[in-house]
């Protein structure tokens, strides 16, 4: 984390104080700041740089700042991001708050979720109980259910970093047993994952629409495009778009439940043939006390068949999520 000395200032962005650095990626920076004029109080603010380096050869002997070319197609996608977020409104996902530009940058003011991303829950606590899983995953389910149902979006990003989370004051720091020789060193530690009742890990909130798409228009529930004239496999398409956050919400319960991915391998080529098969185990040792019905669900989605693929209604009734208590899932 930077320290505060370090933060940049940014034009146009004055009404904002800077309070850290929250994440960053090739061409966006996450802050943690503070509303001067007190309306928002704190917020996460996602800065994307407007130009790029361009790495064309042949240029070197050009000065810097005329190989930075704007970026078309980013400039369409970060429309798209704040114009599909600024429709959307549900607890489970994280509320866009104001967009603005500058000549270098756009700014994309967001709901602050000062519990970060559950990945870092995940690593910090190897993997999730049953039921910390199940109150992380209903949470997801409903944000895609309003998703998919209502607003005619698929979010197509769906995974543990672009998860995040508003933490409740009691957040669970150890697992209850070991599961395998890698967890040895965790089992003097010996505290249990409780508290699921009153209130898990807190509020799981989806972010970073970044690479997602308007599939129908929410008002008239048609295909966007000219009505009528869309063709069988536009249609057969948008079905299909939706189960690929299907299968992503598999991985993601299947990583909660265990602490690894289903899918791995450190050559790109045979990762891709194992997914493109769904060649993935409930590996032993780790997978040994899990529940049948939780594995069940897992299979379910992660079903090679878009067709046959879990969509979210029979996600949400599936035993596993509707047979825990209540109190399990109760939002915190
Ligand atoms: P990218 O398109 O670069 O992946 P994201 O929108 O996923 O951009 O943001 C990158 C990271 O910044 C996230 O993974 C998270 O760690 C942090 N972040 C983003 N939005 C927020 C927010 N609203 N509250 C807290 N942290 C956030
Ligand atoms: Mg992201």
């Amino acid at each position: 984390r930077e320290s505060k000395g370090k933060l940049p200032r940014y034009p146009g962005l004055e009404r904002w104080q800077l309070i850290e650095k929250m994440g960053d990626g090739a061409f966006s920076n996450v802050y943690k700041a503070r509303d001067t004029q007190g309306q928002y109080g704190e917020v996460a603010i996602k800065v994307v740089r407007k130009f790029e380096m361009n790495s064309t050869q042949g240029d070197e002997h050009l000065h810097a700042d005329f190989k930075k070319v704007p970026k078309a197609a980013e400039r369409a996608n970060i429309l798209k991001e704040v114009q599909i977020m600024r429709q959307l409104d549900h607890p489970n996902i994280v509320k866009l708050i104001d967009f603005s530009e500058a000549r270098q940058y756009y700014y994309i003011i967001l709901e602050l979720c000062p519990g970060g991303e559950l990945f870092h829950q995940i690593v910090r606590l190897t993997y999730f109980s049953e039921n910390l899983s199940r109150h992380v995953i209903v949470q997801v389910a409903k944000a895609l259910e309003y998703l998919h149902e209502q607003a005619g979006v698929v979010h197509r990003d769906i995974k543990p970093e672009n998860l995040l989370f508003y933490p409740t004051p009691f957040i669970p720091t150890r697992n209850p047993k070991p599961k395998g020789p890698e967890d040895e060193d965790k089992a003097d530690e010996g505290e249990f994952i409780k508290g699921v009742g009153s209130g898990g890990i807190g509020t799981i909130k989806i972010a970073d629409f970044g690479l997602s798409k308007v599939i129908w228009d929410s008002q008239t529930m048609t295909p966007c495009g000219t009505v009528g004239y869309t063709a069988p496999e536009i249609v057969k398409d948008e079905r299909y778009s939706k189960s690929v956050d299907m299968w992503a919400l598999g991985c993601v319960l299947y990583t909660l439940l265990c602490g690894f991915p289903p899918f791995y391998d450190e050559s790109i080529q045979t990762l891709t043939e194992k997914v493109a098969r769904g060649q993935y185990t409930f590996l032993s040792p780790w997978w040994d006390d899990i529940s049948k019905s939780a594995q069940d669900l897992v299979s379910h989605l992660l079903t090679v068949d878009p067709e046959k693929r879990y969509d979210i209604k029979q996600f949400l009734n599936h035993p596993w999520i509707r047979e825990a208590d209540e109190t399990t899932y109760a939002a915190a």
